[in-house]
């Protein structure tokens, strides 16, 4: 459980480190027990101790004398009830993923690594305030047969198995981002076909190696 707590810590300053999420905006959580142990609404990165991570049950009860969980805590339940392969949430405000998110629109099959999140696309969830279960539910339904999506006028959600790797599919959507980006400096990018991206599927599960 310490060790739990020191990792999430860990990942959260590599937030700030890694520039994938300024000061103290996303959040990051891991399953544990009957619920998940997440980072506290508001408080910087840099400052955080371990008493500091909070424990939410799956069925969204929180001690708040032992401190006040991220404002998001409602789509990291929503997303632990619904995906039993999930283990760890990364949320971002990381620059390129919120820059495309603010087009209100997904990343298309535009390079073969989309294929990271699990689908041929990357969707994007519709805008709601956040916090709230709406903004929740829009999630779920852009993270369908996916590991990561964009929200609307916000960020980027990443989970994965473990918070290592969770992390590390939240960099590979920013960098996807920023290729995305960059590509429309020359025009509309070409789009592989789905029949190419399943083919890019089967062969991603066996991909990486350490
Ligand atoms: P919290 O500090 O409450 O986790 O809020 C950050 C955030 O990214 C809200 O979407
Ligand atoms: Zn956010």
């Amino acid at each position: 459980m310490k060790n739990l707590r020191s990792e999430i810590i860990k990942y959260s300053k590599m937030l700030n480190s890694k520039k994938l999420s300024a000061l103290r905006s996303g959040n990051i959580s891991s399953r544990h027990k009957d619920g998940f142990l997440i980072t506290p609404s508001g408080k910087k990165y840099s400052v955080l101790k371990n008493n500091d991570i909070v424990f939410v049950s799956l069925d969204g009860y929180f001690d708040k004398k032992k401190g006040i969980p991220s404002s998001e805590w409602k789509f990291h339940q929503d997303i632990y009830r619904n995906k039993k392969e999930a283990k760890a949430i990364v949320h971002a405000h990381s620059t390129c993923a919120t820059a495309v998110s603010t087009h209100k629109r997904g990343i298309p099959p535009f390079h073969y690594m989309v294929a990271m999140a699990g689908g041929h696309d990357i969707k994007c969830a519709k805008y709601a305030t956040f916090g709230t279960r709406e903004l929740s539910k829009n999630i779920l339904k852009a993270l369908k047969g996916r590991k990561a999506c964009l929200i609307a006028n916000h960020g980027q959600i990443a989970f994965e198995e473990n918070l290592s790797k969770a992390f590390e599919l939240a960099e590979e959507v920013e960098n996807i981002s920023l290729q995305y980006i960059t590509s429309h400096k020359l025009g509309k990018p070409k789009i592989l076909s789905i029949k190419e991206m399943k083919k890019v599927l089967s062969k991603a599960k066996n991909y990486k190696r350490g």
